[in-house]
């Protein structure tokens, strides 16, 4: 059998009394006795209790005390179940007659194994003293005499003396009468168990409670501070019904023994919401998310009511309230969790218990729930089935929350991987168009754009270099100044654009002449031209020279006018001499371009002026 089925069959066997209402008419020879010393008649005590209930205008309703009893009282018998009975007005009294039948005095307890009675009076006549012992949570808790938190009445039995006990019941709630006989030390055996029970439930909702709060205050997430808040009310509710909180939190406020129990159902009902709609996630402005905000502010509204109202309605009121909210959220669950929300799941699993654990509470807080011991330990094994279930639930959340999260960092670095792939191509792109402008940059700044030779700038670069090398070598450096001659007829006979077809000649010309891979031809001037020759003496450089000069003479352009135009080139050649300085390698060449000219043009004339150092 499953746990489920297993708690269900207990819940209707529990049950079965309220359903048959079973209780039979008295003996004629009046309650039976029990005898005390008899464990198996102990066991059996309800065979042997006797109850009356008087109504409202009943003369025994309003009795002091049995002496006020009348007569011919209808007493019942309880024939072995428990006294059980829902909100009801009535007066309940209650007879058992014990005897000791052993050979000595001893003591008895009897016990009253329901804690929430508002008003408890025990009376003891027989052959000794009689006592009598007023007490119920509506006197403060030091009333009971015993320390405990159910109503004991201690039974002392001289040998062979029989008593006679007669308890007065009176309360607001529901009216449960469970009674045990029990020794002292039965009565320590069961209180034993029952505190390791309570230790361990109590001991573990307030764990989890702290460890929760302790995650919100780390996290700063509200659902674990509505989990905690549940967590506590809930268990401050346990502990409320279960009499405790009369016991320790407030053993002389006996107002609020009774409304403590309404105002902790409101409470759990409040932050049953707040958790349920916090870790469901459901949207505020959806139809879910309307209907659970009304319901908490119900809560606050009941929460409100419990301290105005009586507490028979309240009672009422409230229980409703939280079986509402247990069902409303209940089907949100189930909705979330068919809408793919897969936390949903183990919080419906947690609320399927806790339903159980609310028909439990609810039959038992109306008198159709009749062994108070097994409706506690029911509840107990519901609410902390449905705290671990629930914080089951927040772990998956966690774990869902984290999934999500992981995938989220990777798809963002994949993203930014990609980006960063894509800007270092484009980067990479950019920086090679720019060498290319560069080069070509450098390529336009050190060349003449019309005849494609070297410039000036260049020429003034390398010349330097080459004088500092050919010192340092011993090798010749010779330089050649080339001069167009007359070119200005060229220019005004047919035109500037004809002339600079004539310097393109003359750059093609110089080119071809010019073979050696350190030879430099420049362009330096408008129809100018220089020829920087390392390595080549002055009558190398005389024979490249004049092989150049008689090239261009013999070669013709067409002019535009249809005529075999032809031109002539003037050369000065001079070679570097020890000590000279470029600037006085320039002048002499020059010097001899002029003597070149002086003499007729169409010649190359060598500076023959040996350099002087005047230094
Ligand atoms: P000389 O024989 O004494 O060198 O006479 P020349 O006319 O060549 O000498 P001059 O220095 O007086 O004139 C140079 C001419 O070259 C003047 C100018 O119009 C022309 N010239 C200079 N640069 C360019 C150019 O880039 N293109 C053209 N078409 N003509 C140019
Ligand atoms: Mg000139
Ligand atoms: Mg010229």
């Amino acid at each position: 059998m499953s746990p489920v089925l297993r708690l269900f069959a207990i819940l209707s066997l529990s049950l079965l009394p309220a359903i048959a209402l079973p209780y039979g008419p008295v003996p004629e020879a009046g309650c039976p006795i029990l005898e005390a010393t008899d464990p198996e008649s102990r066991q059996s005590l309800m065979h042997f209790v006797c109850f009356y209930s008087a109504a409202p205008g009943d003369p025994a309703h309003d009795a002091h005390s049995p002496d006020d009893l009348p007569e011919n009282l209808n007493w019942r018998l309880a024939s072995g179940h428990d006294l059980v009975f829902s909100h009801t007005k009535s007066v309940y009294w209650v007879r058992l007659n014990v005897e000791n039948t052993g050979s000595r005095q001893a003591l008895w307890y009897l016990k009253l194994n329901y804690p929430l009675l508002d008003e408890v009076t025990f009376w003891q006549t027989g052959d000794g003293p009689n006592t009598h012992l007023v007490t119920g949570d509506q006197r403060p808790f030091d009333a009971r005499g015993i320390d405990y938190r159910y109503f004991l009445l201690p039974v002392t039995l001289a040998e062979g003396e029989t008593r006679s006990i007669t308890l007065r019941v009176r309360s607001s709630g529901a009216l449960n009468v469970p009674l045990t006989f029990e020794t002292p030390e039965e009565v320590i055996a069961k209180s034993n168990h029952l505190t390791l029970t309570h230790g361990l439930f109590y001991g573990a909702l307030l764990v989890f409670a702290v460890f929760n709060l302790l995650l919100f205050f780390s996290s700063g997430t509200a659902y674990y501070f509505y989990n905690a808040f549940y967590m506590a009310a809930m268990g401050l509710f346990m502990f409320a019904m279960g009499g405790f909180a009369n016991q320790y939190f407030w053993p002389d406020s006996t107002g609020f023994a009774n409304t403590s129990i309404p105002l902790s159902l409101a409470l759990c009902a409040l932050s049953m919401t707040l958790f349920g709609r916090s870790f469901l996630e459901v949207e505020r402005k959806t139809m879910a998310g309307t209907a659970m905000t009304a319901l908490a502010w119900f809560c606050i509204g009941f929460l409100a009511l419990t301290l105005l109202l009586p507490y028979s309605k309240t009672i009422l009121l409230n229980t409703v309230l939280a079986l509402s909210v247990i069902g409303s959220l209940f089907v949100i669950a189930v909705v979330r969790w068919r809408h793919g929300y897969q936390p949903a799941m183990w919080y419906v699993l947690a609320w399927l218990v806790m339903l159980l654990g609310g028909l439990i509470y609810a039959l038992a807080a109306f008198g159709y729930l009749a062994d108070f011991l097994a409706r506690e330990a029911l509840m107990q094994v519901a609410v902390g089935g449905q705290v671990v279930l629930l914080n089951y639930a927040m772990v998956q959340r966690w774990r869902l929350l984290n999934e999500k999260l992981l995938e989220v960092e990777h798809n963002a670095r994949t993203e930014l991987e990609f980006k960063v792939h894509e800007r270092t191509a484009q980067l990479r792109n950019t920086m090679r168009e720019l060498e290319k402008a560069n080069r070509q940059l450098a390529t336009l700044s050190l060349n003449d754009s019309l005849t494609g030779l070297h410039n000036r700038r260049h020429m003034d670069n390398i010349l330097p270099e080459l004088c500092a090398e050919a010192r340092r070598t011993r090798q010749p450096l010779t330089l050649a100044l080339v001069d167009a001659d007359h070119f200005k007829t060229v220019n005004d006979t047919w035109g500037h654009a004809f002339g600079d077809t004539f310097l393109q000649l003359i750059a093609d010309i110089l080119t071809r002449h010019v073979k050696r891979p350190r030879d430099v031809a420049v362009r330096f001037g408008g129809e100018e031209f220089a020829l920087l020759l390392p390595g080549t003496d002055i009558p190398g450089a005389r024979k490249v020279c004049e092989a150049i000069l008689h090239d261009i003479a013999t070669t013709s352009l067409t002019s535009p006018d249809g005529h075999a135009a032809k031109i002539t080139l003037s050369a000065g050649v001079a070679s570097l001499a020890h000590g000279e300085d470029r600037t006085s390698l320039f002048d002499r060449a020059d010097e001899a371009l002029y003597r070149a000219k002086s003499r007729g043009r169409n010649r190359v004339v060598v500076s023959d002026h040996s350099f002087v150092d005047k230094a």
